[in-house]
C-alpha cells in the first residue's frame, strides 16, 4: 500500500533536486541583462512589448506575457510566459536552462560517440484508430509514414527498429523498452492531429514535442499551472534540441504552418531511456495538411525532412572540439 505514495515522494523529491536546493523554477532572469552577459544585442519595441535579440549567430524573440518565443524563424513555446515590469523583460530561469541553454549551446555526446540507431514509433495501431476523418484512420497513416521513414533512413545510413511494422497494437510503455532493448539511439513518435471543434478552420500545421522540464506544465495545459512532481529526465538538453532540429526541417521542408516546438508529459516521452521526440505531422482535419498527409509524395517529402532533422541533430551532437559549437557557430552561454 505504500509503494504508490513512495514513488510520489521520490518524484517530488528528484524534481526538486534538479532545480537546486530552494530554487524555484520561475525565478527570473533579467533578459537584457542575459542579452548582454551572451553578447545578443537588444531592441525592445514598448507599443507591441516585444523583445529581439540578435547576434550574428542567432535571433530570439520573446513577446510581453506570452509563452511563445522564435529562434532563428522557429517558434518554441517556453514553460512560462516571458514578464515585462520595472523597465524589464524576464525570463523564468528553467527557460535559460532547459530551453535557450540547448539551443544556442547544443549537447556534445562523448567523444567518437555516434547517432546510428533511430526507433520509429508509428503511433496507435490494432484496436487503437488514433484520430479518425471519414474513413482515414490516423494508426494507417502513422504506418506508412514509418515505413517511407524506415527506407529513407536506411538510404542515409542508419539502422532503424520499428516499434510496429504491422497493424498491431503495441502498448505506450512498451515502445521505448524496445527501443533501448534494440540498441536505438534516438525514438521518433509519428503521429496526426485532427481538431474538429470551434476555430478548427485555423487548425494546421506542425508540431514536434519534448518532455516538459522539471516542475512545468505541458504547452498545451491551458491554466499556467507548473506541475511540481515531474521530473523531466536526463536528457533535457537532448530531447529539446532533437524536437527543436526537427520541427526546423519539417517546417523548411514541407512548407507546413510552424505550431512550435511544444512540451508534454506523454509517456512514450517520459519513459524513454534514449532522447526522444514526439511529431504531430499535420492536421488530418485541414484540407491542404491532409493533401500531404493521404498523399504518398506528400509523405516522401514529410520522411525527407525527418531525416533532414535527424542528420542535422546527429552532425550537432557529435562535433568534436568545444570551439566549434553549431554549424553555423553559436556564441557562449552560461
Ligand atoms: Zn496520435
Amino acid at each position: 500500500m505504500l509503494r504508490p505514495f513512495f514513488l510520489l515522494v521520490c518524484l517530488f523529491v528528484a524534481g526538486q533536486t534538479t532545480l537546486g536546493a530552494g530554487g524555484s523554477s520561475r525565478n527570473p532572469v533579467s533578459l537584457t541583462r542575459w542579452a548582454e552577459e551572451n553578447r545578443f544585442k537588444a531592441a525592445f519595441k514598448a507599443g507591441i512589448g516585444e523583445l529581439t535579440l540578435s547576434n550574428r549567430w542567432a535571433t530570439l524573440t520573446f513577446k510581453r506575457d506570452n509563452k511563445r518565443a522564435v529562434i532563428d524563424g522557429v517558434a518554441v513555446w517556453l514553460a512560462f510566459p516571458v514578464t515585462a515590469h520595472d523597465d524589464d523583460v524576464w525570463i523564468s530561469s528553467i527557460d535559460v536552462e532547459k530551453t535557450l541553454r540547448p539551443i544556442l549551446k547544443p549537447p556534445r555526446l562523448e567523444t567518437g560517440g555516434q547517432i546510428r540507431t533511430i526507433a520509429l514509433s508509428a503511433g496507435h495501431g490494432g484496436k487503437d484508430a488514433g484520430k479518425q476523418v471519414g474513413d482515414h484512420r490516423e494508426k494507417d497513416y502513422t504506418l506508412k509514414l514509418a515505413l517511407e521513414l524506415e527506407q529513407q533512413l536506411k538510404r542515409a545510413g542508419f539502422k532503424v527498429v520499428l516499434a510496429r511494422s504491422t497493424d498491431q497494437f503495441v502498448e505506450l510503455a512498451e515502445r521505448p523498452a524496445l527501443a533501448k532493448r534494440k540498441g536505438a539511439d534516438l525514438l521518433v513518435c509519428l503521429h496526426y492531429n485532427a481538431y474538429a471543434g470551434p476555430g478548427s478552420e485555423t487548425a494546421r500545421g506542425i508540431e514536434t514535442y519534448s518532455l516538459s522540464p522539471p516542475a512545468t506544465s505541458a504547452t498545451n495545459d491551458n491554466e499556467n499551472n507548473p506541475w511540481p512532481w515531474l521530473p523531466g529526465n536526463r536528457f533535457d538538453a537532448e530531447n529539446l534540441l532533437l524536437a527543436y532540429k526537427l520541427q526546423q526541417a519539417i517546417v523548411d521542408g514541407t512548407d507546413r504552418e510552424d505550431r512550435g516546438v511544444r512540451r508534454a508529459h506523454f509517456l512514450e516521452l517520459a519513459q524513454a531511456s534514449i532522447p526522444a521526440a514526439y511529431i504531430e505531422g499535420g492536421f488530418m482535419t485541414n484540407s491542404d495538411d491532409a493533401n500531404t498527409i493521404y498523399d504518398a509524395a506528400g509523405r516522401q517529402r514529410l520522411a525527407q525532412s525527418i531525416v533532414d532533422g535527424l542528420l542535422a541533430y546527429k552532425r550537432l551532437v557529435e562535433r568534436r572540439k568545444p570551439e566549434v559549437v553549431t554549424d553555423t557557430g553559436r556564441p557562449p552561454v552560461p
